[in-house]
């Protein structure tokens, strides 16, 4: 018998099991019979499309048996894959999952409360040290001779010989501690089976010895009545793939009930959509929307939500290109009766049965959203507050549905409360109006302040207000919406649509004045001053050239490491109807004059949440300015 150390993190993760999840003790049985279905699909697979295993004929089954009293055991049988040596040193000496381990990086005490957190990375295998105080695995590897027996207290180390296994798989014998006898029970049993596992697609039994009593009364010589103890085995979970049945037979109740147990999600999900297509491709969605965004969606490594089944035999849930990347956050099943069963991630990518699937099932959520958009709007806010990011993702990854999702994306507006959609804006835009407005960068409350609205504020224009980062990444590749221009306001372009009579009469000899002071001292800081047509309140404001990134873009690009952007100079627009900038005009004094432009360019920049250059220079003018 050889005795190893557990590598540190499993140690880590066995303390935070035991101590942290002391309320949610029960998935225990939820995750290790996933484990056994996973080690029945694994080998059901392999039986089909690998030559060394296509002699192993099995009936896939799990059974459950469990003594009672002081050493009270549960124990799980499967006839899967099984391991062998190796095996158990890689899946039981270490942490094998990704989401395991991520789990194990992200920790902290939040994290550690929330056990529906916890639950969303399926700890899986060690969990059995929540109700055991010694776990036993015997198994044996589908097509090897020899057996093994891995054995382990979870305090520190395992044991690894030689056994004795007749038919290939695994068995988990849980030497039940204090608090674990409660599940050598009949009854519990079921019940967490029904909760957790009723769709597992392999038949769960259930051995118990059941008393009986002597039907006809008979008594033994005491008076008595006889009782006979009965062995019985009896199936226990209805074993069916909801996604396979009539969707007239399903209630809304069943489908959530289906999405709480197999997605980790104490929650009902906000919708679902259920499509069994026949015809030329034969295959059965079932996609759920969650009502909270999973933890990951926001990594580039998320775990993709859906699974693919080939005839009800289930292929992989690790593929990321069964849905397009922005819809990573829905959750659920894809089932063909066309694809082949050895499917690799290869043909996948290029098969033709998958691409319909796959674009069907892309407008089949689309259409959905839409639907929801038009006739539940307190649902689509929920959805939109959650998923906006991604839907926008989609405006640049998915050419083919821009036009639906340009309808399906929120955004908040100078005019609007909540979020508005650009059929909104469009319908309340004005006969004069020639294009629909935004600004972009910057937070929330910075943009709606901005002075760069004034001017739309007074005709009475609505822009949209884009503060996420990936406005400013998507918001420049859509041209137009329904042949309306997209105009940024911190850009020069939008402005030309502001001229009025205001703009009618050229610049006067005194702006032409004030302009040549500011240019003069401020020398290449600026491509350009301009007069503002479009200013109210305050005295400047900076735009970029149509072509070039925002200043906060700019900002944003050389914070994430890109500092070899070219620096795209401001224009300065200064309104020359405001005092600070009048004084431009009465003083003579070149030094006063010069730091009286630095200060109006650095607060322009101020006001657009961007820093100026140099701070601390600004500071110093802005006080010498203030004390004069
Ligand atoms: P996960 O299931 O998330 O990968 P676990 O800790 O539950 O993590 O299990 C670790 C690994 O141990 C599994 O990936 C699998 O390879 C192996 N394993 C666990 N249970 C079984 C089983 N019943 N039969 C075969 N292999 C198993």
């Amino acid at each position: 018998m050889e005795q190893k150390k557990f590598k540190t993190e499993v140690s880590q993760l066995l303390q935070l099991i035991i101590h942290s999840l002391y309320s949610h003790k029960e998935i225990f049985l939820r995750e290790i019979v996933s484990n056994s279905s996973d080690a029945i699909d694994k080998l059901k697979y392999l039986s089909i499309t690998d030559d060394a295993y296509k002699k192993i004929e099995f009936d896939p089954r799990i059974d459950i048996e469990f003594t009672e009293g002081s050493d009270a055991t549960l124990i799980l049988k499967d006839n899967g894959l099984g391991m062998n040596h190796d095996d158990l040193n890689d899946n039981l000496g270490t942490i094998a999952s990704s989401g395991t381990k991520k789990f194990l990086a992200a920790l902290n005490d939040d994290l550690k409360k929330d056990n529906n957190l916890i639950g969303q990375f399926g700890v899986g295998f060690y969990s059995a040290f929540m109700v055991a105080k010694k776990v036993d695995v015997i198994t044996k590897k589908a097509g090897e001779d020899q057996a093994y027996k891995w054995s382990s207290t979870g305090e520190g180390s395992y044991s690894i010989e030689e056994a004795d296994r007749d038919e290939h798989g695994t068995t988990l014998i849980l030497h039940l501690n204090e608090e674990g006898t409660m599940y050598a029970s009949r009854w519990e049993i079921e019940q967490l089976i029904k909760k957790y596992s009723d769709h597992i697609a392999y038949p769960i039994y259930l051995s118990y010895d059941q008393e009986n009593v002597d039907p006809d009364g008979k008594k033994d010589d005491d008076g008595n009545p006889i009782k006979t103890i009965e062995h019985k085995v009896e199936q226990i979970n209805s074993c069916t793939a909801l996604w396979r049945k009539n969707k007239s037979s399903l209630k809304e109740e069943d489908y959530n009930e289906f999405y709480k147990n197999n997605y980790s999600d104490s929650e009902d999900p906000l919708f679902y959509t259920h499509v069994k297509a026949e015809g030329v491709t034969e295959y059965t969605t079932l996609f759920y929307v969650p009502a909270k965004a999973p933890f990951d969606m926001k990594y580039a490594d998320y775990k993709p939500g859906v699974k693919l089944y080939v005839k009800r035999v289930y292929i992989t849930d690790d593929d990321k290109e069964l849905l397009p990347t922005y819809l990573r956050f829905v959750r659920g099943i894809i089932d063909s009766e066309d694809l082949p069963l050895n499917v690799s991630r290869e043909i996948l990518q290029q098969n033709r049965v998958m691409n319909t699937i796959r674009t069907a099932s892309v407008k089949k959520l689309l259409g959905e959203f839409k639907k929801i958009a038009d006739n539940n709007p307190e649902l689509y806010t929920k959805f939109i507050e959650q998923y906006n990011g991604p839907l926008k993702e989609g405006l640049y990854s998915d050419f083919a549905n821009r036009d639906t999702l340009l309808e399906l994306v929120r955004f908040k507006s100078s005019t609007e409360d909540g979020y508005v959609s650009l059929a909104q804006y469009k319908e309340r835009m004005s006969e004069e109006q020639k294009s629909i407005y935004y600004i972009t960068g910057g937070k929330e409350q910075t943009l709606k302040s901005s002075p760069l609205l004034e001017a739309y504020k007074k005709k009475g224009y609505e822009v949209l207000i884009m503060p996420e980062e990936i406005d400013d990444f998507i918001i420049g590749s859509i041209a137009n919406y329904k042949d309306i221009p997209l105009k940024a306001i911190n850009k020069s372009g939008a402005v030309d649509d502001l001229k009025d009579e205001k703009e009618e009469k050229k610049d006067s000899k005194e702006e032409k004045a004030i302009v040549k002071k500011i240019k003069d001292a401020l020398g290449e800081k600026v491509s350009n001053v301009v007069v503002s047509s479009r200013l109210v309140d305050s005295p400047a404001i900076v735009v970029v050239d149509e072509n070039d990134p925002s200043v906060q873009m700019q900002q944003i690009l050389r914070q994430m490491g890109q500092s070899d952007i070219p620096e795209a100079k401001p224009i300065l627009e200064v309104n020359c109807d405001h005092n600070m900038v009048k004084k431009l005009i009465e003083s003579k004094d070149d030094e006063y004059n010069k730091n009286l432009s630095e200060v109006l360019l650095g607060q322009a920049m101020l006001a657009q949440g961007v820093m100026p250059k140099d701070p601390v220079e600004f500071t110093k003018k802005l006080n010498e300015l203030l004390s004069k």
